[in-house]
């Protein structure tokens, strides 16, 4: 047996005091839980991804730069010449290596509610982080708020995912551009859902020096090969390239995502799919009985129940079969609110179908 405090006598106290980020067993689930995307591959397209991993040769390290994938990355993501790629196992992976390049008395500022790696990594890595809540109407930036944080803590890092998990809105981009403005530390947009949102801060990279565009291909329908990418100048990305592990991408996941991006009008259309199935959706809990879904950018509704029910509701559609995300435990901003990721039709109307019994339990 190991003594109970030896592993505090080893570890870093930010360490112990963490808790592991917990994924729920969706098992045998309509799964609307984690913003993926809910088609599959047609078999023809499937087959010949098949036959293009057949040459893969897995005795040989990967491509440590990822060359091929980022030339393809550049063409048909409309990624600026002068800019650099930097590609991560995942864009947590990415969130967690400019972290790790900070000094460890540096700050870091986003906007709460927010996608909770940001803090996760700032805690695990003992970083001071500042959580700036939003405006309770509308989920937009409280712009005021942040510029002080920023006047007052000079964060080295400000995370703005746009469009914001789990409030689905996109925020005012004179907002954002009043915040790169005015930091003197780097602002990362966090276009995770940009499939979804036809808004971008791409294009706007010449604009800023301490502005950097992060994306993943995990929400557009690849969230198993885990691959994000940052970009920005050389000058940030070389830094960063320094502390990246040298084959963080592996072979099949560098193969998969070239020939998927080679097949971008499949996924242009599963991401329309979505996006029209996401206005159906709305529409369907807004009809609901005390029921406020918001509007989204993205590919999941955030929604509030009548006071007190959220708890009950989940458990019911767990119950029945259906695995959305309870966001009512976070209180604050999103107490009383869940957050249900867009599905196929048949899923989304088994989710409705769902509510609704749900509600009538609640009632009783
Ligand atoms: C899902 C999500 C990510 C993480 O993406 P991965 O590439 O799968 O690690 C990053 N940012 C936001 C806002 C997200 O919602």
């Amino acid at each position: 047996m190991i003594p109970s405090d030896l592993p505090a006598s080893i570890f870093r106290k930010e360490v112990l005091a963490l808790s592991a980020y917990k994924v729920a067993d969706a098992a045998g689930m309509i799964k609307l839980d984690a913003m993926e995307n809910p088609y599959g591959w047609p078999l023809d397209i499937q087959s010949s991804w098949l036959d293009t991993l057949k040459d893969c040769p897995l005795n040989r390290y990967p491509d440590p730069e990822g060359r091929q994938l980022v030339r393809a990355l550049r063409e048909l993501e409309a990624i600026p010449e002068q800019f650099e790629v930097l590609l991560g196992n995942g864009s947590d992976e990415i969130i967690q290596m400019l972290l790790m390049a900070l000094p460890p008395t540096a700050s870091v500022l986003a906007p709460a509610p927010g996608f909770v790696m940001y803090k996760q990594l700032s805690d695990s890595l003992g970083l001071r982080y500042h959580a700036v809540p939003l405006l309770a109407e509308g989920f937009g930036l409280d712009l005021p708020a942040m510029l002080a944080v920023i006047a007052g803590h000079q964060p080295s890092v400000i995370f703005i995912a746009y469009p914001n998990n789990p409030t689905g809105n996109l925020f005012s981009g004179e907002a954002i551009d009043g915040i790169i403005k005015t930091a003197n530390g780097l602002v990362v947009i966090d276009e995770a859902y940009a499939p979804f949102a036809n808004a971008s801060f791409m294009g706007r990279l010449a604009e800023y020096d301490n502005l950097l565009v992060m994306r993943t291909v995990s929400k557009l329908g690849l969230a198993g090969l885990r691959l994000g990418y940052l970009v920005g100048k050389p000058e940030w990305i070389g830094e960063l390239n320094k502390i990246r592990l040298p084959y963080n991408i592996n072979s099949l996941t560098q193969l998969t995502a070239d020939f998927a991006l080679r097949h971008k009008a499949l996924f242009d259309s599963q991401t329309q799919r979505i996006c029209a199935e996401r206005e159906a959706l709305l529409a369907g809990l807004n009809a609901m009985d005390g029921l406020v879904a918001y509007p989204s950018a993205a590919n999941f509704i955030l929604f509030r129940t009548k006071p007190g029910q959220a708890d009950a509701i989940f458990t019911s559609l767990k119950a029945q079969g259906v695995l959305i995300k309870n966001l009512n435990p976070q209180g604050g901003l999103l107490a009383d609110c869940l957050r249900v990721t867009v599905g196929t039709p048949e899923e989304n109307a088994a989710f409705l179908q769902a509510m609704g019994n749900s509600l009538i339990l609640s009632q009783c």
